[in-house]
């Protein structure tokens, strides 16, 4: 297996690399970042080999990074040593891992989602951010959810920022896109459930009756759900706001929707 040494901020691959933090270079290759190596091993064992492998000095002698390493090299990737000073810059960190893998972006067409595969499935509108999109992969994969469905304008899931927050989840749920009217039409066809989440709704979110597969769908951060795809849910539901706030943070409220209609 062919290891190469780079010590040069101005190496080609280096300088792809620290680019993936722009959205635009991650959508024109495809590639994304994700970082440390117990990440790195998840996401091989989710069968998704890096394209690039990046480790640092402090990684060398780990006895993870030999099948990260092969795993990359056997499909065809770039297995590189580097120092601190590169891992840095490529992580935008004072303290970086020490082990950087990129990735191949994986959208999953609505029309190859197999509702019945799990009992419940996440649709987000226009969220917007990096964070809350990650926490919601992550606890979508914690509760055996099939995987979050991105509706109108959404916050890119690949942002360094957003595979952060998912922890490794980002490989493990299907991750999928669609515009209101393509979000709409499938829809129609869904067996279950489809659970609209608003701050007016008169029904618990205890109360209502869920057939699997549920189909939660979550609001913007800012706006909530526009009344177009509330009227589109078969049930309209608002977990209680006892106290002073008016609302939850959107991965909390989400997370207790998941775990809601899952039982
Ligand atoms: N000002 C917005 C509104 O009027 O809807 C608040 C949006 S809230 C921060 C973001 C999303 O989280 C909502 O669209 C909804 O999907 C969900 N959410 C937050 N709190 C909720 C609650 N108490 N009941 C149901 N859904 C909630």
């Amino acid at each position: 297996m062919s290891v190469k040494t780079v010590t040069s901020l101005t190496n080609a691959t280096v300088k792809a690399v620290r680019a993936l933090h722009m959205r635009k270079e991650r959508e024109d290759s495809g590639l994304f970042l994700a970082e440390g190596l117990k990440i790195v091993i998840e996401a091989i064992d989710c069968g998704h080999a890096p394209k690039i492998l990046m480790y640092g000095p402090d990684a060398a002698d780990h006895p993870m990074l030999q099948k990260a390493a092969k795993a990359c090299a056997g499909a065809g990737g770039e297995v590189i040593e580097v120092n601190r000073e590169i891992l840095e810059k490529v992580s935008r960190r004072d303290n970086p891992q020490a082990v950087v893998g990129v990735f191949r972006q994986v959208y999953t067409p609505l029309s190859a989602i197999v509702p019945q595969s799990a009992d419940c499935w996440v649709a987000l509108q226009a969220v917007r951010d990096p964070g809350n999109l990650g926490t919601i992969i992550r606890t979508a994969d914690a509760a055996g959810a099939g995987g979050v469905i991105l509706v109108g304008d959404c916050v890119d899931p690949y942002s360094v920022e957003g595979v952060r927050a998912t922890m490794g989840s980002v490989f493990a749920v299907k991750i999928a896109k669609a515009t209101i009217q393509e979000f709409l039409a499938w829809r129609e066809e869904w067996p279950g459930s489809v659970v609209g989440t608003l701050l007016t709704a008169t029904v618990d979110h205890k109360s209502a009756d869920y057939v699997k597969p549920s189909l939660i769908l979550m609001g913007n951060e800012q706006q909530g759900l526009p009344p177009e795809l509330a009227a589109a849910c078969d049930v309209n539901v608002k977990i209680p706001m006892r106290g002073r706030a008016d609302s939850l943070n959107l991965s909390v409220a989400t997370g207790i929707m998941i775990y809601t209609v899952t039982g």
